[in-house]
């Protein structure tokens, strides 16, 4: 059983995922944890990736990236190290968003994710994962909401964890990724020709999971 979840930030792919993965006894495998480490690697190194893309490129070659998936969901390790905790900021954001539109960083991970999907039964959530990494997953869905309703979700999200933000610069970040991850040659963001569409604007976390363990369920 493979499930591919995709879609823009803050559409709630990895809240969702994680439930639906308990629920189906799946494993669940967030690839955006991959690029946020990859972006950490190289904020780690400090240097600007747009415009460095040759050193973020032997960066990430040179690290070491481990999803382990486990009973809390994930755990991401960069050269061994636990980052799970460190990947969520708005900085890394950004960095895992420039990181990614790298062919030569997208093709490493993408051959870490396929592997993981090789021997499990997986929900794995990302922005190409229909496309791209399991264009065979026999369930594919693209997950949205509107962008003023997504940052309004990021913004809840960053304030429970007691960071200090402002709802207009959370838009705004979550707008730039929306661009350059839609917008990217290789690999962009888009919804596969055999995806379903759930657009998640109107809809609270469980009818959201009502309604896509529903669609899962008529497709099993
Ligand atoms: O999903 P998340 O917001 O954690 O992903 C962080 C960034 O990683 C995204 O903005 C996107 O640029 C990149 N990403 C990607 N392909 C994936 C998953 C994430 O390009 N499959």
């Amino acid at each position: 059983m493979k499930i591919a979840i995709d879609g823009p930030g803050g559409a709630g792919k990895s809240t969702l995922s994680k439930k639906l993965a308990k629920h189906f006894n799946l494993v669940y495998i967030d690839t955006g944890a991959m690029y946020r480490a990859a972006g950490l690697a190289c904020v780690r190194q400090g240097i600007t990736i747009k415009e460095q893309p040759e050193e973020a490129i032997q960066i990430v070659n040179a690290s070491e990236i481990d999803l382990i998936p486990d009973e809390a969901g994930q755990k991401i390790m960069l050269n061994g190290e636990d980052v799970t905790g460190l990947i969520r900021t708005p900085e890394i954001s950004m960095a895992a968003s420039d990181v990614s539109a790298i062919p030569e960083v997208r093709i490493r991970l993408v051959e870490m994710q396929r592997k993981l999907a090789e021997t499990r039964d997986v929900i794995m959530d990302g922005r190409d994962i229909g496309t791209y990494v399991l264009p065979d997953a026999p369930i594919k869905i693209f997950l949205t909401a509107s962008s003023e309703e997504r940052a309004k979700r990021r913004y809840l999200e960053l304030k429970q964890r007691g960071e200090n933000c402002e709802f207009d610069a959370v838009l705004a970040e979550l707008l730039v990724r929306d661009k350059n991850d839609s917008t990217r040659a290789f690999s962009p963001l888009k919804q596969a020709e055999d995806s379903i569409l759930v657009d998640t604007s109107e809809l609270n976390f469980d009818e959201s999971l009502a309604y896509l363990t529903k669609i899962i369920e008529e497709r099993l």
